[in-house]
This record gives C-alpha cells, structure tokens and sequence, in this order.
C-alpha cells in the first residue's frame, strides 16, 4: 500500500511538473491538429468543442471539473456503451461492441477515459459519421447535443479560432475608452432605474452621448438592433460560453453585422440614450451604456454581476498603459 501511494503521489507530481513546463495551448493545438490530421475535422472545430465543454464544467456542479489538457466529457458509460456491464472497460473492440464511444486514438490498445488523444479522437470519431463540412459537422453536432443553442455556441467559437488561427484569446478591455470621462458602480441587482419589473441585471457606465462603446473581449456578435428596453443594442458571445450585452447605444459602427468576428478593443458603437420606446426613441435618461454579462452552461443562462470584472479590466488596461501619464 505504501509503495503503490508513493509511486501515485510521485507520478502525479511530474505531470504537475511536465504541465507547467508546456504552453497549455500548445499542448491543445498539436492535439487538434494532430486529430485533424487523421479525421480530416478542422482543427477549429475541435477547438470549439473543447472550449464550449470546458467553460460549460468550470460552472457546472453535475460535471468534474475539466482537469486534463482536453476537456471533452463522456460519462464512463457513454465511453463503455450503455448495456457494457464493465464501464470502465477499455478495450477498443469490447466497447465497440457495446456501442460505446470510446475508441483508441492514440495507438496504444487502449480506449482511455484519461486519454487526451483518445477522449479528442471519440468525439472526431463520432463526428465523422456524419460528414466533416460545416453543414455536416452542425448536424452531427446537434446529433450529439440536441440543443440549438450550444451548436450556434459551438459553430461561433469555430468560426472565431479559424479567423485567428490560435487560442490564445484571453484579452479583455473596458467597454469605454479608459480615458474617456465616465462612471459607473456597483448596482447589480438594483431595482431598474428605467422601467421594467426584473432587477437591474448589469453595470450602468455613464459617459458622454456617442463615446465610443467597444468590444471587450474576442468572440462574435450574436445579436443587434432594437428592443423596447435596451434601445439600440449588441451581443457579443465570447469564448468561454458568456454573452456580453451593451444596450442604449446612440448607434452601431458602420458596416457591424451578426456573425460578425470582434476583438477586444473595436468599436461597435458609441454611448446613447435609446431605448423605452418604438425603434428610435432616445433621451428619456442621461446616456450611459448598460453593460451585462450572462453565463451559459449548456442547459440554461443566467446573468451575473459585471462589476467585479468591469473593475478588473479597467484596472489591467491602466496599469498597461499608465506609463505614459
Ligand atoms: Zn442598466
């Protein structure tokens, strides 16, 4: 017992080592690619499938928290087959009798659960079945997940990972220009100050009518134009399953589409008063931009307080760029 202990603790402790050691993303990105390689599945996509389950078990209480360099989850008996009266059984041609979805990937006889390659394999695996096109790719998605909203997440992430071709997609900016004359506190939670019934479910960042409002982080715009409410109005989903809504906008940067790629930083449009009206309607309170943040996590969305993070950024943005005062 002692032995078997020490030999575990130690084992563990140079993958520790090892993990700190590699870029995580590259670590991921020569996984993709290299499943790319044998299934012909761009990259991108396995990328997206892996980013959409890792944000979706970092806030999930049903899930194990994502701890390998793939993040990917089967239950043991999804990965087994449903009627394998073994489900951690890995052997490649039992579980495929079983039909269950774990397959080898990484050559060495085993279909393993703690397999980076072979858990990235499965899912390719599965996909494959269906075709590698997008139009494919959205159907075995679907197949797999039967929710529309998690392939539209899904399909977004690919779509931003191919136009920058990496994963390194962390950057966060303020909404408003740093040096921008603006304020903004806490109010998370509030009763609306402008109609409505719910809380107020957002940070108010009161600034000068049309300074520019811009993106905060990279993802794609998943909604614009008008509501009753919001007035003139964005979403943006990142890549780590959360949308970003800027609501009373005094109108958008030219030529700005859904389904359009936005980096932290661009413009899409500037500080307004729109809003409590039909299309067009403005002025009825002083112009800020109400900014929200909502968290999906594969089944629901739920908004949560973006102060703190508001805070954060514009705290790093300045701290980079203090040097010239
Ligand atoms: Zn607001």
């Amino acid at each position: 017992m002692g032995t078997f202990l020490l030999f575990f603790t130690s084992t563990v402790a140079v993958r520790d080592a090892h993990a700190k050691e590699l870029d995580p993303y590259q670590e991921r990105m020569k996984l993709y690619k290299k499943v790319e390689t044998i299934t012909q599945i761009p990259w991108y996509y396995l990328a997206a499938i892996d980013q959409y389950e890792r944000s979706i078990r970092l806030v999930r209480r049903d899930l194990p928290k994502p701890e390998s360099t793939i993040a990917i989850y089967f239950r043991p008996e999804q990965w087994a087959g449903l009627t394998n009266p073994n489900p951690s059984a890995e052997n490649p041609a039992v579980l495929q009798f079983f039909n269950g979805m774990g397959v080898d990937g990484d050559g060495d006889g085993k279909a393993s659960l703690k397999s980076d390659e072979d858990v990235l394999y499965a899912i390719a695996h599965y996909l494959l079945s269906y075709g590698v096109d997008a139009e494919n790719l959205q159907i075995g998605l679907w197949n797999y997940y039967h929710r529309d909203k998690t392939v539209r997440i899904i399909t977004g992430k690919a779509k931003v990972y191919r136009h920058f071709g990496r994963l390194d997609l962390d950057k966060q900016v303020f909404p408003v220009p740093i040096r921008s004359n603006h304020s903004y506190r806490s109010t998370w939670g509030d009763a609306r100050g402008w109609g409505g019934r719910r809380i107020h479910e957002g940070t108010d960042i009161f600034a000068g009518y049309g300074v520019p409002v811009r993106a905060t982080n990279y993802g794609v715009i998943e909604m614009k134009g008008w509501n009753k409410f919001g007035g003139w109005r964005i979403g943006i989903r990142d890549i780590n399953n959360t949308y970003h809504y800027f609501a009373h906008l005094s109108g958008f940067a030219k030529d700005l589409k859904v389904g359009q790629i936005v980096e932290p930083g661009m413009v899409i449009g500037g500080v307004g008063s729109s809003g409590y009206g039909p299309p067009g309607t403005s002025g009825k309170f002083p112009p800020h931009l109400h900014y929200g943040m909502y968290k999906d996590n594969g089944i629901t969305e739920w908004s949560f307080d973006p102060y703190p993070h508001l805070a954060k950024w514009k705290r790093f943005e300045r701290a980079n760029t203090g040097k010239k005062k």
